[in-house]
Order: C-alpha cells, then sequence, then structure tokens
C-alpha cells in the first residue's frame, strides 16, 4: 500500500492507493476480527481468528504499539518467535489451521510531528482514532489479500467505519457496535472511529455515508449528491461500482486518502470548494482505479496519472476545449520546469514522495492517456478502459495489462506507442526548419521541414493552417528525424501552426515557458538568498524557502550580480528590492499588475537565461503569512499577496510558440 499524505491542509488531495494484493499460492485467509475500542485514551483490544491453508508457517508483521497476549493454533497455546523485524508460528502441517490471536495496546497519540507519514500510521485522539491496514493492526502478511469479518465495539457518542460492506450495527448499552464484512479477496480493513454525525443516503443498493464531524453536518448532502454523481458518471462509462458502499470521512489529519469503498478527507479541507470538485471526483475513481482494479506496482504505477486523466482533466474538459488545454499547458510548463536530473521513466513511478515525481506520475501519464485517445479513437478508448476493468477487476494488474486491452480494442498493436512513453525518460522536441512559400499554377506551394532531433518518438502532429480562404486542419505523422511536408493551396497561406492546441507530449522551447515558481523550486542546482539583514526575517525566510523548495533548501551568501549561474531564490524586504533587482540587471516585471501588496512572488530571467524567483514582504508579518499558501503555486509566474491571502496571479504571457509560422 502506499498512500500520498498531503503535508499541509490545503494541500491538492489525492491517494495513491491500495496494496498491491501479493499473490499467494493458496486461498486467501479469512479473518473473524473483534475490535475493542475506549475512547479517549486509544485503548485497544482485537481478538482476530484466521483460518488458513496450504502453508506450514505463518510469517506475519504487527505494529510496534501492539503487544501478543495470546496465541494458539488449533485451539493449543502456541509460541511465536521474532525474525528479520516480523513474527514466525510454526504449524503443524501444510493442511488447514485456525489461529486465534488476542492483541492489546494503545494507539500512539497524533502528534503535529507526523507529517508527511500521517496517513501510513495508526494515531488517535479525542475526535478519532485511525487504524490503516498499512500499520499492521492486524497480523500482516506483507499486505498479502485476506477475507475477513470484523466486529467493531466502541462508545455509544462515536462511530466506526472500516473499508468494507456494512453489514450491522446497533446502540445498546451505551455501546456502539458495527459490523463490516469483505468477502472476496482485498486489502486488509482500515478502520476510522470519531464523533461523527452519520448521514445517509441509498441510491440503487449503494449505501452512501458522510461521517462528519458535528460542524460540517449541513455539508453532508451536498457532499452526498457530488458522489453519487461522480458513481454515475463512472459506473456509466467503465462499469458498475465495485462496492456496496460509499462514505466520505472527516479526518482529524492533514490528508486526502483514497481507500476502498470510502475517502478519509482532513475535516479543514471538507468545507473547500475544490474538495467536493476534482478532488472528490479523483478519490471517488480511486474505487475503480487503485482499488477495484489494484496496482501490480513492480511494473509501475499507471493508477493516478488514468485517475487524473478521466477524473481532474475529464472535467476540465466538460468545462470547455480550451480549459482542457490550459491543464495540457500546465502539465508540460511543469515537465519543461523539470531539471533533466530529476526526469525519469513513467514505469519507474511507484507513488508521488514529491511533486518531482507528481510532474511524471499523474501529469505525463493523464497526457500520455490523452494521446493515446487521439491515437486509437475515443470509442476504442472507452472500450479498452471497460476491458480493463472486466478483465482484472478484484485483481491486481500492470501497464501491459492495459496496454493488452487497448490493443484489442483498438484491434492493432500498440507496442510502440508504451514503449516510446513509458520506457524512456524525456519526450520529443520539435521544431521547424527549412520552409518555402512558393507560386505553382494551381496556386501556393508550401514546404515545410519538421526536425525532431532526439529519433525514434512516433506521433500524430496537429496543422492548423490558415490561408486567405479560412482554416484547414491537418495531421501529419511524424516518425523520422527529419520530416518534409508539402500542401498546395489555391489561397494564398497566411499562416501555418504545428501542435496548435498542444496534443502532443513534447519539451517546450524556453520561448514557450515563461518561467514558473517549479523552474527554481525543483531544481537541486538552486540557491536560496537571503537578501535583509534582520535575524527574525532571516529566520522566517529559511522556513519559507524549506518549504517552498521540493529539494533540500541551499543557502549561499552570494554577491548579487549579472553572472549568477545557477537558479536563485531571493527573499528580501521590499524596501531593498530595488537596489537589489539593480545588481541584478533587473527591473520589477512590467506585467505586474497594479494590485496593492503587501508580499509578493514573482520569476523572471537574468540576461544569461538563469531562472530566478524573487520573494518580497513589507515586514516579517506579511512573509511569515506566506509560509502556508506560497508553497501552492509553484505553476505560477507571480503572486502578489496581501497579509497571506492571494491577490492576483498569473503566468507571463508568451509569443505564439516556437511552432509558428507567419508568411507576408
Ligand atoms: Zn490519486
Amino acid at each position: 500500500m502506499n498512500r500520498t499524505v498531503a503535508g499541509v491542509i490545503l494541500a491538492l488531495l489525492c491517494s495513491a492507493s491500495t496494496s498491491l494484493f501479493a499473490q499467494i499460492p493458496t486461498a486467501p485467509p479469512w479473518h473473524d476480527i473483534e475490535v475493542t475500542l475506549t475512547s479517549g485514551n486509544g485503548e485497544i483490544r482485537v481478538s482476530d481468528r484466521i483460518t488458513l491453508d496450504g502453508r506450514e508457517r505463518f510469517r506475519f508483521g504487527l505494529a510496534h504499539w501492539l503487544e501478543i497476549e495470546a496465541l494458539s493454533v488449533d485451539g493449543v497455546g502456541a509460541s511465536v518467535t521474532r525474525q528479520d523485524g516480523g513474527y514466525l508460528v510454526e504449524l503443524p502441517d501444510s493442511g488447514r489451521h485456525q489461529l486465534d490471536f488476542k492483541l492489546r495496546g494503545t494507539v500512539p497519540p497524533r502528534d503535529a510531528g507526523q507529517g508527511r507519514d500521517a496517513g501510513m500510521l495508526a494515531s488517535s485522539g479525542d475526535d478519532g482514532v485511525y487504524l490503516p491496514a498499512y500499520d499492521a493492526w492486524i497480523p500482516d502478511e506483507g499486505g498479502a489479500s485476506i477475507r475477513y469479518r470484523l466486529k467493531v465495539g466502541i462508545a455509544a457518542t462515536r462511530r466506526a467505519v472500516a473499508t468494507a460492506k456494512l453489514i450491522d450495527e446497533k446502540v445498546d448499552g451505551g455501546r456502539y457496535q458495527a459490523s463490516f464484512e469483505q468477502s472476496h479477496a482485498g486489502e486488509a480493513p482500515s478502520l476510522f472511529t470519531g464523533p461523527y454525525q452519520v448521514r445517509e443516503r441509498l441510491v440503487d443498493g449503494l449505501r452512501l455515508r458522510t461521517y462528519f464531524h458535528a460542524e460540517l453536518a449541513e455539508l453532508s448532502d451536498i457532499y452526498l449528491d457530488a458522489a453519487n454523481a461522480y458513481i454515475q458518471r463512472y459506473r456509466r462509462q467503465i462499469g458498475d461500482y465495485p462496492y456496496a458502499d460509499f462514505h466520505v470521512i472527516s479526518a482529524p489529519l492533514p490528508v486526502g486518502l483514497g481507500f476502498p469503498n470510502l475517502t478519509y478527507v482532513g475535516r479543514r479541507v471538507i468545507p473547500l470548494p475544490f474538495m467536493r470538485g476534482r478532488s472528490l471526483a479523483h478519490e471517488v475513481l480511486h474505487n475503480w482505479w487503485g482499488n477495484g482494479v489494484a496496482v501490480d506496482y513492480a511494473s509501475g504505477n499507471w493508477a493516478e496519472g488514468l485517475t487524473t486523466f478521466m477524473a481532474d482533466y475529464a472535467l476540465e474538459r466538460d468545462k470547455s476545449a480550451a480549459a482542457a488545454r490550459s491543464m495540457r499547458i500546465k502539465w508540460l510548463r511543469d515537465y519543461a520546469a523539470l531539471p533533466p536530473g530529476r526526469d525519469l521513466p513513467v514505469r519507474a513511478f511507484r507513488s508521488r514522495r514529491h511533486q518531482a515525481s507528481q510532474v511524471i506520475g499523474y501529469d505525463k501519464v493523464a497526457f500520455i492517456f490523452h494521446m493515446l485517445t487521439r491515437e486509437i479513437g475515443r470509442p476504442a478508448f472507452d472500450a479498452g478502459l471497460r476491458r480493463f476493468w472486466n478483465w482484472h477487476k478484484y485483481r491486481g494488474a500492470g501497464w501491459r495489462d492495459l496496454q493488452a486491452a487497448f490493443e484489442a480494442a483498438a484491434g492493432r498493436d500498440l507496442g510502440w506507442f508504451f514503449r516510446q512513453w513509458l520506457d524512456r525518460p524525456g519526450a520529443p522536441r520539435i521544431s521547424i526548419g527549412a520552409h518555402s512559400l512558393t507560386r505553382v499554377d494551381e496556386g501556393f506551394r508550401l514546404d515545410v521541414e519538421i526536425i525532431q532531433p532526439i529519433a525514434g518518438y512516433r506521433f500524430g502532429l496537429p496543422v492548423l493552417l490558415t490561408t486567405d480562404d479560412g482554416f484547414e486542419r491537418h495531421e501529419i505523422r511524424v516518425s523520422e528525424t527529419l520530416t518534409r511536408v508539402e500542401w498546395i493551396t489555391s489561397a494564398r497561406p497566411r499562416s501555418i501552426h504545428f501542435d496548435p492546441d498542444n496534443d502532443v507530449f513534447r519539451l517546450l522551447r524556453k520561448s514557450e515557458t515563461p518561467p514558473i515558481l517549479r523552474d527554481i523550486t525543483l531544481d537541486p542546482a538552486a540557491t536560496a538568498m537571503i537578501g535583509a539583514g534582520n535575524e527574525e526575517f532571516a529566520g522566517v525566510a529559511r522556513a519559507l524557502a524549506a518549504g517552498l523548495m521540493d529539494v533540500e533548501a541551499r543557502f549561499a551568501e552570494l554577491a548579487l550580480d549579472r553572472t549568477i549561474e545557477r537558479p536563485l531564490l531571493l527573499i528580501t524586504t521590499t524596501d531593498r528590492l530595488h537596489q537589489q533587482l539593480a545588481q541584478l540587471g533587473l527591473q520589477q516585471p512590467a506585467g505586474l499588475p497594479a494590485a496593492e501588496y503587501s508580499a509578493a512572488a514573482w520569476t523572471a530571467r537574468l540576461a544569461n537565461g538563469v531562472p530566478i524567483l524573487v520573494v518580497s514582504a513589507d515586514n516579517v508579518a506579511e512573509l511569515r503569512a506566506l509560509l502556508r499558501p506560497l508553497p501552492h503555486y509553484g505553476g505560477q509566474s507571480y503572486v502578489l499577496f496581501e497579509t497571506g491571502r492571494a491577490r492576483d496571479r498569473g503566468i507571463w504571457p508568451v509569443k505564439r510558440g516556437a511552432l509558428f509560422l507567419e508568411f507576408d
């Protein structure tokens, strides 16, 4: 299992969900689990009766905060030995056996220091207890799939919910009890409790619920409506929703995690509009991609990119073709900001550990699915998805399974497509070579050379040709390093634009990519410099640089001049800014809006092409107010703040692009 944890509350939520269901040759074990939780202090008792076949020993891991009180094998007391950081129980033979575990412990109290790992670790507090399967709160065979029934008991002021079908629940004698069942093989249970108010809606046998803290209860209907709409959308597009329930659960942690049949979302994020829009769609879709079909991580993680394509991107496409194009351009800009040393082949992506891997595993992969749709056509693409779903539901699948499904649907070999986009790092570069426009008997003849210096990419390159008569759209196939194309037109050509809508994943040229914050923050070669003397200001500036940089921030005292050779992050006070820019041979960019602001972040290139990110604030309080919001604007060229609120932001305008020719 590998889940992404948003380190701060505002981060875009996402989950790289699920374990790979490890391949164990025998039938998956059956667990009968009973959990008793004492709210308030995190005390927990777990009994787990495991019925299994076909092995002579049972090797398992267990959370460090749990102790084994008792163990019997087929009703006879048994001992465990510690081995390789886990445990081992010898069984009498490889027949069927029943292991009875009694476990007790205290779920570790939640603390602020859990940071990025918060989604992987069990934690408890007054506002909820979180028991992810990943933390092995029942004996865990390396993430192997199991079937189980789970019974939970907790104080009646609380509710408990798990990653399986809710069978029954009741309140009795001051206790709330609920049972859950997973009858098909899947990941071990994750369990969530809290002082929740539960709202429910039943739709065609599907149970939708919100488990919200009291202050969120009025948002329940909005969430139930939105979740239902997304489920119906993906059911139509892919195939039946794979579970009996879907829940949205309010999390005390600043996370956004997708689990089978539920999503666990930070309680401070739930009120934000983006959460019930794009982020909820994304989490709902993970029930198909990542949970319904698990990721075979050995061959790379296809699920994040496919989910990004069918959720985040598809919602933009619903708005307009222009919105979809903007998202593709944003992906290309972010990719262009990635230093070559941090690029990696798509197949090497496993999960999002930092922004650089998101640029590949989410965005580049989503772009590849856009190109695949264009390559084989929308009907074949949709048919391929349904095939993939039907073939691999409740099992693990890898990239080659996706390829096979699309090949079957398209009726042709796509090996070249998947090889070039998944196995190679990098992207094609395209430029226009020699070109000429001549008069001929039939009208005009236009000759253009398309050059791709990096050999071996094959793709369709859309062309928009504008003549005195209007527009003509064409598509040429590019596969060689030099492609010559020729058009005869009766009307006079005015301009020609290759890839006018950014349909090809390619390395944008400098002239096509105005600098954005990520040009500096993703680059391990970048240096941070604090350009103001006050010690308190410098301390906050150091924290800001650490939060901004995707790699460890490196600080230096530089002489500011025009010959700086590495990307620079300059953090300074507004009153020093003018003089420091002059030393760098820069001016405040003319494109900055005239809005009132008390802090600003903007990018520029020095005369030698080196990108620079300037952060200025009127005083230390204004700088401190940037700590949380500024890291979320990596895709922008500038952001203007007033007391931590973004007043304006944008990307510097670009010229028509490098693939545009105009004829006089
Ligand atoms: Zn995701």
